[in-house]
């Protein structure tokens, strides 16, 4: 008979919401992984509660403050996200009794901009600026964070880019998930980076398990991390249609983490396998999983057969319905839309 997972016994009961994040599956990608004879693996992070891999730092973060003494219940937590770190640091915040001010470029997708106003968030929008303008929605939120510092309960900024909190986040459990899923036999790990903490997690930790592992960083065409990895120039030279990764600095969470090489993918590449994932394999994906599964497929290559390469499956698609899978959209573009939606 064909193995289910309820043939197996189930964890047991959590305490709360934060117990229910991480834990998350390691999914054989059939399709990425017939092409190359290789073991490609994605980890299944849109399981988590608020659907990214982003509630893990998001957790992280907050348990560090308060360990810190810097939260208490009523206090106010103030960041700057994309979308993601903002689900994740608003759903643990209800779960605790903290208020989330969430400040985001009004360019991301308008379904994580609705689910942030669903769940509460105290959302502001700010226009999509690069970082070194003031109004650069990361310090938008750190000058919010400050201002509201004296109110009632005070008021933290999570700062996930520079909060080593985030990237200690994933080298206790992200690294070693992945470490005992495979049995230790990863050969490979390659995932993009917005703050990094994904990426220089896992890396620290499978390379202190083992430092032959293979750290590639996947980068979407027109950020500058691939220049940095490849010659040190992290000119950007463009923009992706992707959402949470890239970037034209190297935040402190990224920095010094052990990384062997760099790929970079274009737009059309990461959708081709976003669209085959859920076509036929059923996996709903959203842009950055596709960029990590098309650079895993390429590390595959060069490693070459026989080897397990693991990645990361951020978040999913439904977040980016609107954009995806909108053929309108992806026109406008110049990319290919899924085959089987009709324009
Ligand atoms: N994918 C998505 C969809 C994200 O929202 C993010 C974080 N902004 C990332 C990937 C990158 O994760 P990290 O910040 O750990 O580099």
């Amino acid at each position: 008979m064909e193995s289910h997972p309820h043939a197996t016994v189930p964890p047991p009961a959590t305490a709360d919401l934060a117990e229910a994040i991480g834990n998350t599956p390691l999914i054989h990608l059939r399709r990425a992984s017939e092409a190359t004879g290789c073991n490609i693996l994605g980890k299944a992070e849109f399981m988590n509660p608020g659907g990214s891999v982003k509630d893990r730092a998001a957790l992280a973060i907050i348990q560090d403050a308060e360990q810190n003494g810097l939260l208490a219940p009523g206090g106010t937590i103030v960041e700057g996200t994309a979308g993601n770190t903002g689900i994740g640091l608003t759903l643990v915040g209800n779960s605790r009794g903290y208020r989330c001010v969430i400040v985001m470029p009004e360019t991301q997708s308008q379904e994580k901009i609705d689910f942030l106003r669903m769940i509460g968030a105290d959302l502001r929008l700010v226009p999509a600026k690069p970082f070194r303008d003031p109004g650069n929605y990361v310090h938008v939120s750190r000058r919010l964070a400050a201002e509201m510092r004296g109110e009632k309960g005070g008021a933290i900024w999570a700062n996930q880019f520079d909060n080593l909190a985030n990237r200690e986040g994933h080298r206790a459990t992200t690294g070693p998930e992945i470490w005992h899923q495979t049995a230790g036999a990863v050969d490979a790990f390659t995932c993009s980076c917005g703050t990094g903490g994904t990426l220089a997690g896992v890396a620290l930790a499978l390379k202190g398990r083992n430092p032959a592992v293979k750290i590639v960083l996947a980068d979407p065409e027109g950020s500058g991390l691939y220049g940095w990895v490849k010659s040190n120039d992290l000119t950007v030279t463009g923009s992706s249609i992707t959402e949470g990764i890239g970037q034209s600095r190297v935040p402190a969470n990224l920095e010094g983490a052990p990384i062997d090489d760099a790929v970079r993918i274009p737009d059309a590449e990461a959708l081709e396998y976003i669209y085959d994932l859920l076509i036929h394999e059923g996996l709903s994906v959203g842009g950055s999983s596709g960029i990590n599964v098309a650079a895993a497929v390429r590390v595959a290559k060069t490693l070459g057969p026989g080897h397990t390469i693991v990645t990361v499956l951020c978040d999913g698609g439904s977040r980016y319905q609107s954009k995806l899978f909108n053929p309108e959209f992806l026109r406008s573009k110049n990319l290919p839309s899924p085959p089987w939606i009709n324009a």
